[in-house]
This record gives C-alpha cells, sequence and structure tokens, in this order.
C-alpha cells in the first residue's frame, strides 16, 4: 500500500499516519519528523531547516528531497508506506511523481482530511509544539491555503484522490479510509 496524506496543520495526519501504517503494515514517514529529526541532530542542513520549521514557513525542496526521497524509495522497495506531509507543494508532486516512475512504483491513492479552520485552530492551540504559537499557526495554516491546497485539484484531477472528513473519531476515519480504498 502506498499512500499519501493530505491535510492542513493540526488535521490528523500524524495521528492516520501511524494508524493506517499499522492496519497496512508498511512504514509511516512523517516529512515534518524527518526534517525535526535533522533539526535536532544540529547539523548545518538541520540548523537551516529548524529556522523555516520555527517561522511556520515550508523548508526549501532541495533540502526536503534530500532527506525525503532515500526515505521513500526505501520504503516503497519494502512494500509500502503512508507518507505524512510530503508532497506539500505542486512543484514537490511533479518531482516526486518523476521520481516514483523511475523508480517504477505507482500511489494508491492521496487521502485528503477536510476540517473546517475553527476545528483546525483549536486543536493547534491545544498541542505544545514550538511552533503551534497563535502567530505561527496562523501563518502555517495561511501556507497550507495558498501553496499546499492546490494538490487537492492536482491529485483530483488525476483520479486518486479520496477526501475524508476528517472532523469525526480517529477510529471512525481510518475505518472509512479502509472501505473506500480499492481493494487488493
Ligand atoms: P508538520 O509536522 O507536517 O506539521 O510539518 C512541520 C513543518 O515541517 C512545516 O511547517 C514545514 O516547515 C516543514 N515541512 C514538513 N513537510 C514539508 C514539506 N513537504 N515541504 C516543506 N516543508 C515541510
Amino acid at each position: 500500500m502506498k499512500l499519501l496524506l493530505l491535510a492542513a496543520p493540526g488535521g490528523g495526519k500524524g495521528t492516520q499516519g501511524e494508524r493506517l501504517a499499522s492496519l497496512y503494515a508498511v512504514q509511516h514517514i512523517s516529512s515534518g519528523d524527518v526534517l525535526r529529526a535533522e533539526a535536532r541532530a544540529g547539523t548545518p542542513v538541520g540548523r537551516e531547516v529548524a529556522g523555516y520549521q520555527r517561522r511556520g514557513d515550508l523548508v526549501a525542496d532541495q533540502i526536503v528531497f534530500g532527506l525525503l526521497v532515500p526515505a521513500v524509495a526505501a520504503a516503497a522497495a519494502r512494500g509500502g508506506y503512508i507518507l505524512d506531509g510530503f508532497p506539500r507543494t505542486v512543484p514537490q508532486a511533479v518531482q516526486a511523481f518523476d521520481v516514483a516512475r523511475r523508480l517504477d512504483f505507482t500511489l494508491d491513492a492521496t487521502v485528503y482530511l477536510n476540517l473546517p479552520e475553527p476545528v483546525l485552530l483549536q486543536r493547534l492551540l491545544g498541542r505544545a509544539r514550538t511552533d503551534d504559537t497563535a502567530e505561527v499557526i496562523r501563518h502555517r495554516l495561511q501556507v497550507f491555503a495558498e501553496t499546499t491546497s492546490p494538490l487537492i485539484a492536482y491529485y483530483r484531477d488525476r483520479g486518486i484522490l479520496l477526501e475524508v472528513n476528517g472532523d469525526q473519531p480517529a477510529e471512525a476515519i481510518t475505518a472509512e479510509i479502509q472501505a473506500r480504498l480499492p481493494g487488493p
């Protein structure tokens, strides 16, 4: 199973990523986690990543690709992945598609968890991440609306978008995704 999870910040990508990965016995790859780990490692690239994340800006494509593509390719070779948070821009999606074609694998579906903005805000304000301050949250929601949300139409046009109401209990969301995914 190769799935991509798309949602605004606070939309539950991490929770569904973990649940779906265990359901389908594939690896959960969170781009935010991969990038945070690099930031914590304190490498020169990590210090750059930390700056973007602190401001709520997207990390430069070149850095994201350098860290994510090897992890995604390795997971694909082992049977699949639930990818959460990458691609996050149309150029990233186009480049990711090229890589997938070169490695001869295809995405089964992109799951879009749709939630109203007041619910997202409430959830984000209830977390304790360093990029979850009111000002940075507002900026991250704006980055999603401007830069990431065009991916909804991008994947819908390719016929692989699965839109799910993300404002339900986690168990109900997982069950709905499982029921609506194309069978084996
Ligand atoms: P997340 O954990 O998915 O909310 O991501 C946290 C932060 O990591 C984002 O605000 C970005 O700074 C960065 N990030 C995660 N995924 C990407 C990506 N695909 N492209 C660029 N930046 C990303």
